[in-house]
């Protein structure tokens, strides 16, 4: 078995480390920050382990919403045209995938991979500790043409695997009585019972561990990866802050880094960030057992640990994470709306900002690239957790 070097310490190089390492490749992996998942979206992310609800970006529905979105007038989408080429060039793309056609096929590929994942996420559950729980997942929708939308998805997704249920508002309360308050609020809800959640920060610093103990898995952090060189269409060498690597293989699991980096050896990644928000207070006694979506304000509700997070909402595009105290203050509304007594609000709310690392269809980039040598394993979107031990075991059947 070979040296691979893997670029990225969040929650895909780090699982991307963990199937290497576990095949015998003795693994090198490098992170500008000082620890795994420190830098990018795997920080504070929503916990969801969401593999029932795999629904694909680009949608007729999202079409159809597109004016809404550019007006400003939709609480949770904001979109934000810029004039990078590189973001006209994507939105063609993801508008090429919108079709009924496409957003189905897109949901179900990914659903394929979360439903692989789960089998992945159990073996390692007893290995090391994430905050890991089997909480089920209910989506809340607030109109009947979107929860007849729902209700047709999950009979598709539900031919492919996924065991995905309408419930009425009275169902759900029964579910989760921590909705009680809520009720009138909502039309009916989608009931994923096989979702589950877990830290995907933490899993990232016990996997570390687990990579270094039993694994001989090497780390570089503080360590800026500035550019990859190829020889002959072969990857060659890593250059970095910290000196060049000489290298035959070579991961990119840089989220939405990874087509900066990428680009330096010749390959276009179509990657595009989307940002998000999310709060983390601490939980009651009356924080919802159950994950919670909201899927009109996008935001989710998911207790880990002793923890609430609060998380969600989009915004499409400025590439930076800018903090923006308005959609903060968006995620405690909804939270004291919907939840009044679930955390102490009043507490440090822990505000954190990430970008999602978008493709045009929602499927992540996994495989060999055109150079010799370099692999990809990155574009997880809004689901790059619950995906993350999925792409890295189909990435390493592939490397040799
Ligand atoms: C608000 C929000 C909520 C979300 N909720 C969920 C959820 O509930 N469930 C779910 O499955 N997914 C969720 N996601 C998506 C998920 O968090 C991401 O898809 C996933 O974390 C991507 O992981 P990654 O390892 O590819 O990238 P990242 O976690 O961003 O890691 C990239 C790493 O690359 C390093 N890096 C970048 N550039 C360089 C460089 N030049 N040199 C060296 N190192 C570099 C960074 O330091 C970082 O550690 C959410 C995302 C957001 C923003």
């Amino acid at each position: 078995m070979s040296d691979v070097f893997v670029l990225g310490a969040g929650v895909v190089g780090m699982t991307t480390a963990y199937a290497l390492a576990s095949r015998g490749h003795s693994v090198t992996v490098i992170d500008a920050g000082l620890a795994p998942a420190e830098r990018g979206a795997s920080f504070g992310n929503g916990a969801q382990l969401s593999y029932a609800f795999t629904d694909a970006l680009a949608s007729p529905s999202l079409v159809a919403n597109l004016p809404m979105y550019l007006l400003g007038r939709d609480p949770a989408f904001r979109l934000t045209p810029t004039l990078s080429p590189k973001f006209w060039g994507w939105s063609l793309r993801f508008l090429a995938n919108s079709s009924r056609a496409s957003f189905e096929r897109n949901t179900i590929e990914v659903l394929k991979l979360a439903m692989e994942s789960r089998c992945a996420f159990a073996d390692l559950s007893s290995k090391f500790h994430f905050d890991h729980r089997s909480t089920g997942k209910l989506n809340l929708y607030s109109s009947h043409v979107a929860l007849r939308n729902a209700e047709a998805l999950a009979r598709l997704k539900n031919r492919h695997g996924a065991d995905q249920k309408i419930l009425t508002p009275d169902e759900a309360i029964e579910r989760e009585p921590a909705l009680a308050g809520y009720g009138h609020a909502f039309v009916g809800a989608l009931w994923s019972p096989f979702d589950e959640a877990g830290d995907s920060r933490l899993f990232c610093q016990n996997i570390h561990r687990l990579l270094q103990s039993d694994y001989g898995v090497k780390f570089k952090f503080d360590t800026e990866i500035k550019s990859l060189k190829t020889r002959g269409q072969k990857i060659n060498s890593i250059v970095t802050s910290a000196g060049e690597f000489e290298c035959e293989r070579a991961v990119i699991a840089l989220g939405v880094w990874s087509a900066a980096i990428a680009k330096s050896s010749g390959i276009r990644l179509p990657i595009w960030p989307m940002q998000g928000y999310s709060l983390t207070v601490p939980a009651t006694s009356m924080a919802p057992s159950s994950s919670i979506t909201d899927t009109t304000r996008k935001v989710v509700f998911c207790k880990i640990g002793d923890r609430l997070r609060i998380a969600g909402l989009a915004d499409i595009g400025d590439s930076r994470a800018t903090f923006r105290p308005d959609r903060f203050q968006t995620l405690l509304e909804t939270a004291r709306g919907i939840f009044p007594d679930a955390g102490d609000y009043n507490a440090n709310l822990n505000a954190w900002t990430g970008l999602r690392p978008m493709t045009p269809n929602s499927q992540p980039i996994v495989g060999a690239s055109k150079v010799a040598g370099l692999f990809l394993n990155c574009g997880h979107g809004s689901l790059g957790w619950t995906l993350s031990m999925a792409t890295a075991l189909r990435l390493a059947a592939v490397i040799n």
